[in-house]
């Protein structure tokens, strides 16, 4: 199939034209159609490599509001590294979503430029779990509205110790938002997040 098969706009197929993707991956061939046609939770198992960005990254893009600037969406990852290239990824695909911001929020870098950034209108965050909940506890983000959130290696930010931050933000965020879990494996712990925090669902593998 074809990106433009999936269903993503024209927006985004400008941005994966000049990226150079040809074709979609396994995980955004299974996870876009979904994501674009159901308000759903979703487990995905995959391995890093494998395109996955994109495939929260996509419909997460196309789903937001452009024209709010309310964050919409929270992107939970493990490391520094790891964030900004989730967020270096958004933007390329969202070079043509007019009006987007794409935020990224790390620890062991200045939280007031970060709270800054957000300020200026983020809708989508992507954060590692310490730093975010320490911003949402000195009230400089508001993840009230949140509407999609993905636990990007849920696996891995789980080994980091990173079950008590993942809590508490989750926790602040509105009952009826939409979970994308994505990992590489799938051990108790991250059987266990998933259950607390998502209401039947969809499940692929690749
Ligand atoms: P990820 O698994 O999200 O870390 O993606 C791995 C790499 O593959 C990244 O450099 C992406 O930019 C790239 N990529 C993602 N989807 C595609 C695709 N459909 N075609 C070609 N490259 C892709």
């Amino acid at each position: 199939s074809t990106f433009q098969d999936l269903g993503l706009n024209e927006d985004l197929l400008k941005g994966i034209t000049d990226l150079g993707f040809e074709k979609p991956s396994e995980v955004q061939e299974k996870a876009i159609p979904i994501l674009l046609s159901e308000e759903t939770d979703l487990v995905a198992l995959a391995q890093t490599g494998t395109g996955k960005t994109a495939a929260f990254g996509f419909p997460m893009l196309q789903k937001i509001d452009v024209n709010s600037r309310t964050t919409q969406g929270l992107i939970l990852s493990p490391t520094r590294e790891l964030c900004l290239q989730i967020a270096n990824e958004m933007k390329a695909y969202g070079k043509y979503c007019k009006g987007l911001n794409v935020v990224a929020i790390y620890g062991g870098s200045s939280i007031t430029d970060q709270a800054r950034e957000v300020k200026r209108g983020a809708q989508i965050i992507v954060a590692t779990p310490g730093r975010m909940k320490d911003m949402i506890s000195r009230r400089l983000v508001d993840i009230t509205k949140i509407q999609y959130s993905v636990l990007d290696e849920a696996d891995e930010m789980l080994n980091m110790g990173f079950k008590e931050d993942i809590t508490e933000i989750l926790s602040g965020t509105p009952e009826d938002k939409n979970t994308w879990l994505f990992s590489a494996t799938m051990p108790k712990e991250v059987a266990r997040i998933a259950k607390k925090f998502m209401l039947d669902p969809k499940e692929i593998t690749v």
